[in-house]
């Protein structure tokens, strides 16, 4: 058989546990966290942590969960089902770890990926972004100066998830080699947060500024040489788009199933307005397109948790990921605002969870590479250019 579309008996009890936490742990506050614009760190990590969301695709040695890529992104399609606010802030350690996963030393991975693992409500964050570098992460400006036995780390990043309230951070910041990545401690004197941000959708996560003043690294904490950090960033990118794919997809199906429910039972000129095809046309192409976005993400998710296994990546990985994730995203953003027009001014108004639905769809263009960079990267492949330089 070339192709085998059934669950195994792990996914299965995994998707399975990751409803149930949704439905029963997340809707009921979404809506509250929500309107207050805050991460319910104290109400929700501990139950996360111990369901084993936060390090579910941390290696079992090192005592995660241990979840393939696949598997991984399947649960964060539950989870971006029941919230997605609170589940980008459940699901940002996978980001933040990535880097340790893919180019950390054993004596690394030991050090940090157990601290995340022992049970404590303990989140990671993956600081890349700056005021001037977004897309283009060449323009980072955060400098690491080698000093002795360590580096010295002096920089300003922002929109970070769970910036400022985590206990472990990668780092990515200029030496003299060029991009180099770091772990550095929650508790590092000079690790601070700045500003934090009030967003239009996902307002159940956590999102800040974090600087770094001064803050003193030693050198065994550095990620791989000094100067590679960019390709460690690209394959850090290609491994977890699948899983943001997957996100965009929970909250597609959320809004459809509400959008669905409504259809059926709104009764304008005599009968439920799904009789109309002008509706229910509209449901099937919803369908259509999250099952077609379902099938994105299990090829991407399947692809890297191969990679993964195999240890190396690919550019068939970089193009499908970028795929499943473009192609989600702006799904999710049709599906939502369709959810919306179905349910018309009821749709709009937030007595209805449809309209939550819609502005945390407009995420899932921006966050882990813009839809127009994802689209540089399936472009740069059609064009033969082996690899993104840094530009
Ligand atoms: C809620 C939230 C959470 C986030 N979490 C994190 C996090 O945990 N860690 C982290 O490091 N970052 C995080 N980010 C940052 C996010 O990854 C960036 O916002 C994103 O990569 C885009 O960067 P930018 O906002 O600077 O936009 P810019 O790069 O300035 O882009 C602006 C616009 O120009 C377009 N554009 C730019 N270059 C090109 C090009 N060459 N061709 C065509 N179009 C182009 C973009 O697609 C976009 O539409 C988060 C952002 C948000 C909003």
């Amino acid at each position: 058989m070339v192709v085998d579309f059934e669950l195994t008996d792990e996914q299965k009890a995994a998707v399975e546990m990751a409803h149930d936490f949704a439905l029963n742990e997340l809707r009921p506050i979404a809506e509250e966290w929500d309107r207050k614009g805050e991460f319910p760190k104290d109400l929700i990590l501990k139950k996360a942590v111990d369901a084993g969301f936060t390090t579910a695709g941390i290696p079992e040695e090192y005592g995660g969960g241990g979840l393939d890529q696949l598997t991984s992104a399947m649960v964060f399609e539950e989870l971006f089902w029941g919230c997605a606010g609170l589940a980008t802030s459940i699901g940002a350690n996978n980001l933040a770890t990535a880097p340790i996963l893919i180019a950390g030393t054993e004596e690394q991975k030991k050090r940090w990926l157990t601290k995340l693992c022992d049970g404590e409500p303990r989140l990671a964050a993956f600081c890349l972004t700056e005021p001037e570098a977004g897309s283009d992460v060449s323009s980072i400006k955060t400098t690491a100066k080698l000093e002795g036995d360590h580096y010295v780390i002096n920089g300003q990043k922002c929109f970070i998830t769970n910036g400022g309230i985590s206990d472990v951070y990668t780092v990515f910041a200029q030496t003299e080699e060029g991009l180099t990545g770091f772990i550095v401690g929650g508790d590092y004197e000079g690790v601070s947060m700045g500003k934090h941000e009030d967003k239009m959708g996902i307002r159940a996560s956590h999102t800040a500024e974090v600087f770094f003043d001064n803050v003193k690294v030693p050198v065994e904490d550095v990620l791989g040489e000094p100067g590679r950090a960019f390709v460690i960033v690209m394959q850090t990118l290609d491994m977890t788009r699948a899983g943001v794919a997957a996100a965009a997809v929970g909250v597609a199906r959320a809004a459809f199933e509400e959008a669905l429910a409504y259809a059926k039972q709104r009764v304008q000129f005599g009968q439920p307005i799904i009789v109309n095809q002008g509706i229910s046309f509209m449901l099937a192409d919803m369908l259509m397109k999250i099952e077609a976005g379902r099938r994105l993400y299990y090829y991407a998710g399947w692809l890297a948790t191969k990679m993964a296994a195999e240890g190396r990546m690919s550019r068939r990985l970089s193009v499908a990921s970028s795929i499943a994730k473009a192609f989600c995203g702006d799904m999710a953003m049709e599906v939502t605002t369709n959810a919306v027009q179905i349910l018309g001014g009821y749709g709009y108004m937030k007595d209805y969870p449809v309209e939550k639905y819609m502005r945390d769809a407009k995420i899932m263009q921006i966050y882990e590479g813009t839809n127009q960079i994802q689209r540089y990267v399936i472009a740069a492949n059609l064009m033969g250019i082996k690899e993104l330089k840094q530009a």
